[in-house]
């Protein structure tokens, strides 16, 4: 009898790490809502209401270091799809596991404060949320409670909008800053280095849109981003006020 138990929670452990799936870091990305509103296509608000003046979750984001390309450095370049793969990231790992709202009904209103829809597709962040979960969160090893307390946990560390206001970078819509100061502020407030992405606003000026904080594989630990890449970005850019 004990050894059949032995044997089934060996079978068990097997089956659980033939499954999981292999990936380096997490990207935890961060929008800010100023910058995703203003662009020519705009943006709605969910049904909850006008989400608060600080950076919103987009997601966590399963990923591979063996991914090179796009330059790699501050000159703008796109990181070049030349993951294993063809990407530089596990995607849509599990079909069958569709969010169930009764697996993170406790983190429903942190959810809607942290991480609310901007996209004029409904208002309901959950559709959000369960987009995040199926391509992302399926390839992340994390349960789906644990991949929303993980994210949540993650932003609540670190306010980056207040970081920012501390080095004087405060939302504004005729001001510039450097790039660079954007960066050292994050790296000195966090105590990491994370990747910036910027987009354009209406008028096609170069403005902060998301940032990207890299985490240890249990979704805890924030480390230096292994990649660097200043997607999109000029070297001087807005915050523009939300
Ligand atoms: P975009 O083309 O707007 O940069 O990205 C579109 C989508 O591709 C993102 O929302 C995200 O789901 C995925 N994506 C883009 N870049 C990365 C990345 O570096 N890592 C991962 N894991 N997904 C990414
Ligand atoms: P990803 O960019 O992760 O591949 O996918 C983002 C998806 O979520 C898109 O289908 C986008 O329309 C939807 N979405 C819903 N709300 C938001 C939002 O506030 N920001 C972003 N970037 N995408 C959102």
């Amino acid at each position: 009898m004990t050894k059949l138990v032995l044997s089934l929670a060996l079978l068990s452990l097997l089956a659980v790490s033939a499954t999981a799936e292999r990936f380096d870091f997490f990207y935890f990305v961060q929008q800010w809502p100023g910058s995703f509103c203003d662009t020519q296509r705009g943006c709605c608000f969910p049904d909850t209401g006008k989400p608060a003046a600080e950076f919103g979750i987009h997601g966590l984001w399963p990923n591979y270091v063996d991914c090179r390309g796009g330059g790699g450095g501050d000159d703008g370049g796109v990181i070049s799809m030349v993951g294993r793969r063809g990407r530089c990231w596990p995607q849509f790992c599990d079909d069958g596991n569709e969010l169930r709202p009764w697996e993170i009904r406790d983190l429903i209103k942190s959810l809607d404060q942290s991480w609310p829809t901007l996209a004029c597709k409904g208002g309901r962040s959950f559709d959000f949320w369960s987009q995040e979960w199926m391509k992302h969160g399926t390839c992340s090893n994390l349960g789906q409670h644990e991949y929303f307390a993980a994210s949540l946990a993650l932003k609540a560390k670190h306010n980056l909008s207040a970081i920012l206001a501390g080095a004087g970078i405060v939302p504004s819509d005729t001001e510039t800053y450097f790039l660079s100061s954007i960066r050292d502020a994050i790296a000195e407030g966090t105590g990491a280095k994370a990747n910036l992405e910027c987009n354009r606003d209406a008028d096609g000026e170069s403005q902060l849109y998301q940032v990207y904080q890299c985490v240890d594989k249990a979704g805890k630990k924030l480390i230096d981003c292994p990649l660097s890449m200043n997607s999109k970005c000029r070297d001087r850019v807005k915050l523009p006020v939300f």
